[in-house]
């Protein structure tokens, strides 16, 4: 076992009052880690350094930031195994998703870095003669970032990067499941010389330390997890006079038209919705199908759902792990049992796989649903595609944006004018042409409409506008 986890103030390495076990969900005899869970006055000493630490981080040439965290990720990136070994370990995602996600946080450390040395503002035409007019974009503050265990590095990577490059401080609130890869990705940037204070790392249960953070004197909150806390949050952050951001949930459609290449589809469809154990704000939830093709359709996706190898994360045969936690297990379970309640069938999987006393979920096709059924209306976060079949264009269109969320949407089809009005019709953030639902490049705006988010875009240059706030100068 190793050293218990600290959380990281002011430069420091500081335990808590309480201790918390890191359990691995494939195993959960095994403790990966044992956390000194910070207390509310550590939290709000994270704060006070990172105010301290401010005017210094600020006025650091922006280029001088960028090597930072260039070096952050070369380290990252020398550690990559190990580092993805635990996120397997403490997450249950496979060892290829794991080890690929720690590549892609190294890849978004480098991105933010090469953007420290982009323009940082505009001039402009004054009305004046003897008038430079310009205006340039300055860090806004200390930043609150709050992010869950699904992605537990490449989330903080998408937040912390940017902020830290426009000359934030940050104070980070890991998700509770995954302490050791939260002090995996710190390690990084203490290793690469990031001045004391600039980044604190809080972790704690979220009751203890979460609603200090909050009610600190903080600039900006970016949160990703549940519509649940994060619309609650938003309520404090705003009276405060906070700025927000929140990534939420999905309830992600795939629309297969009658002219798909059905193998594709299914395969993509089978990704979208079963990787990861389904546990991915923009997995596939919704298979909406044009009646023609939905019963070869679903012959093929159950095929691939029974056909994925379940099991231990660290073993490279696995496609797919166990959920993340005994939580996550009960709710999937519930949805599924709701689903038979009201007359759903399970075409493949339909319950929890018994392995080594693990968190299994098996890979679920669901059919016979209408659209009110829980498990076709709210975000299960697990792996169960909903079978939904659609009479025409018009009527799968009609049924994808049928839901309060609009994170993600995939449409398969070989009609690139269909294609091209679905991108159009369907109320998404994000639109995927025969592709998965799910899976991001990092240069690109990423969010959501509707309840999937709220604030502006993460990722690539759109992250600069929640980072950042313009300053207009007139000289004379
Ligand atoms: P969650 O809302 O339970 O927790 C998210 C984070 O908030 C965690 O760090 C948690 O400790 C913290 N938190 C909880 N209560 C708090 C409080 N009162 N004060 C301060 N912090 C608090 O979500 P989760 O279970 O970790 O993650 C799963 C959810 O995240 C899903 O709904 C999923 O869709 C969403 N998600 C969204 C995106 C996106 O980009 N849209 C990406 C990944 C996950």
């Amino acid at each position: 076992m190793p050293e218990p986890l600290r959380s990281y103030v002011a430069g420091e390495w500081r335990a808590g009052t309480a201790t918390l076990e890191d359990v691995n969900p494939a195993r959960p005899s095994e403790v990966v880690a044992e956390v000194q869970a910070a207390d509310a006055a550590l939290a709000e000493e994270a704060i006070t350094a990172a105010r301290a630490a401010f005017p210094a981080w600020r006025d650091t040439p922006a280029p001088a930031r960028g090597e930072i965290l260039r070096r952050a990720a070369d380290l990252l990136e020398a550690r990559a195994e190990d580092v993805g070994r635990d996120l397997a370990r403490e997450e249950g995602k496979t060892l290829a998703e794991a080890i690929g996600e720690t590549r892609r946080a190294v890849a978004i450390l480098r991105y933010y870095a090469g953007q420290t040395l982009e323009p940082d503002g505009e001039t402009y035409p004054s009305a004046s003669r003897s008038t430079f007019l310009y205006a340039r974009r300055e860090p806004v503050g200390v930043v609150l970032a709050i992010t869950p265990w699904n992605f537990p590095i490449a989330i903080p990577a998408w937040k912390l990067a940017p902020a830290l490059a426009y000359g934030n401080c940050v104070v980070w609130k890991p998700a509770e499941l995954v302490p050791l890869t939260a002090v995996h990705f710190t390690r990084a940037f203490a290793d690469a010389g990031l001045p004391a204070g600039v980044l604190g790392v809080v972790l704690g249960r979220s009751g203890d330390v979460g609603a200090t953070l909050l009610a600190g004197p903080v600039e900006a909150v970016t949160f990703t997890g549940s519509n649940e806390v994060g619309r609650r949050l938003q309520l404090e952050a705003i009276a405060r006079g906070a700025k927000v951001q929140l990534e939420l949930g999905g309830k992600n459609p795939a629309v297969v038209l009658a002219d798909a290449d059905l193998d594709l589809a299914a395969e993509q469809v089978a990704r979208g919705a079963f990787l990861s154990a389904g546990q991915k704000c923009t997995a596939t939830s919704r298979v909406i199908v044009e009646r023609a093709v939905l019963e070869p359709l679903a012959e093929r996706l159950v095929e691939h759902a029974r056909g994925w190898r379940l099991g231990d994360p660290l073993d490279p045969r696995t496609v797919v792990g166990p959920l993340a936690s005994p939580a996550q297990l009960e709710r999937v379970a519930g949805y599924l049992d709701g689903a038979r309640r009201d007359g759903g069938t399970a075409l493949a999987g339909g319950g929890p796989a018994a392995i080594d006393g693990g968190y299994y979920m098996q890979p679920t096709v669901l059919a016979g649903l209408g659209p009110e059924s829980a498990v076709v209306r709210e975000e299960v976060f697990g792996p169960v595609a909903a079978l939904l079949p659609a009479d025409s264009y018009a009527d799968a269109v009609d049924a994808a944006n049928d839901t309060p969320f609009g994170l993600s949407a995939a449409v398969f089809t070989r009609d690139l004018g269909r294609a091209l009005r679905f991108a159009k019709d369907v109320r998404a953030g994000v639109v995927k042409v025969n592709q998965e639902s799910a899976g991001l490049e990092l240069h690109v705006p990423f969010g959501g409409t509707k309840a999937s988010s709220s604030g502006s875009r993460e990722q690539g240059k759109a992250a600069r506008e929640f980072f950042t706030e313009w300053k207009t100068v007139y000289v004379d």
